[in-house]
């Protein structure tokens, strides 16, 4: 028993001096102390001994079991010192290597000219109103001068969610929510999405558009005139050609379109101006007083003018994009580059 022993404690020691791994090492221990292993069969035939024997077998058993526990547990170490030292030889890092860039977040191109727009009419005095997506005919159509059947309703494709409620087809319903609420005078721009049912190159039945409106004693056409004329110099820059035309809209009288020279081709004429040299960005006019009625101001006091615009067309001339729908594809690599 004690030649035993001695013997497997030799071999052990041979073969956990050869392991390389941890996993082999593990694999070393179960055979020889793990439970069906060879130290343990030989402790169990230990009954087979004289009583007199017992004890001196019993002492030699276990004192090679330390020993052999020692030396796994050595040998442990050392393979796992071998595999830190391995690995960090393998893992080097080098600090002078450039690091890897984040790309930062940008503003949409729609969001970049809203705030424009909105710094430029707020050094102007004007404040920003807000109204709801979903609106009551009323504030869309009716005290804008465009009863039932009216035929401007057929301008505008509308998006009906009842007989009374639409999905609003401008943001002219904000000036009237404005006015219901506020006496003269008033100063407001009202940017936001509307909706109407269009979709091709040029229309999408999402988009943007500003509304802006002044109402006060003695405004006049001039004023208008004035304060557009403004606008388009400090968003567009200064010494861009800038034109009236007469228009209708049955809540402004008189009523007129604004141009501006071509950004493209700077007037000569071009495929985006159809070679007329002009481009059409506002509509705009002096509110009908029709439109006074509905809200309860006076339209023998007060008077006032009316303007709004479509803010991708505007993005696209200003940044020279051709396609209305890059606007809502979310394309990240357009939308970086603004
Ligand atoms: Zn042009």
């Amino acid at each position: 028993m004690k030649e035993r022993l001695q013997a497997m404690l030799e071999v052990a020691r041979g073969a956990v001096c050869e392991v390389e791994t941890e996993k082999s090492l593990l694999d070393i221990r179960i055979q020889y102390l793990g439970k069906k292993g060879e130290m343990t069969s030989i402790m169990k035939s230990m009954g087979a001994l004289q009583p007199e024997e017992r004890p001196i077998v019993g002492a030699l058993a276990n004192q090679v079991k330390e020993e052999l526990e020692q030396l796994i547990e050595t040998r442990l170490a050392d393979i796992r010192q071998v595999e830190i030292v391995r690995r960090l030889t393998k893992e080097t890092l080098d600090v002078t290597l450039p690091g890897r860039g984040r790309f930062a977040g940008s503003k949409h191109p729609i969001t970049l000219v809203t705030e424009e727009i909105v710094e430029i009419f707020s050094a102007l005095g004007f404040g920003v109103a807000e109204g709801p997506e979903v609106e009551k005919d009323f504030y869309n159509f009716e005290a804008l001068n465009i009863p039932k059947d009216h035929p401007a309703r057929d301008m505008q494709d509308t998006f009906y969610v009842s007989d009374d409620i639409v999905l609003r087809t401008h943001t002219s319903p904000v000036q009237i929510r404005t006015m219901l609420k506020q006496a003269p005078p008033v100063r407001v721009i009202a940017p936001g999405t509307v909706y109407r049912r269009d979709s091709d190159i040029t229309h999408s039945p999402m988009f943007h558009q500003i509304e802006g409106f002044l109402v006060d004693h003695k405004v006049t056409f001039g004023d208008l005139k004035g304060i557009l004329t403004t606008f388009i110099n400090r968003f567009f820059g200064k010494g861009v050609g800038v034109r009236f035309r007469p228009s209708f809209f049955p809540f402004t009288e008189p009523s007129a379109e604004v141009d501006i020279q071509c950004v493209i081709c700077g007037g000569k004429g071009c495929r985006v101006c159809k070679n007329s040299g002009w481009l059409e960005i506002l509509g705009s006019g002096m509110i009908d007083p029709e439109v006074f009625k509905s809200v309860n101001y006076d339209p023998e006091v007060y008077s006032g003018f009316a303007f709004g615009m479509g803010l991708e067309r505007v993005a696209m001339l200003k940044y020279g994009v051709n396609d209305l729908r890059l606007f809502f594809e979310n394309d990240i690599r357009f939308l970086r580059q603004f």
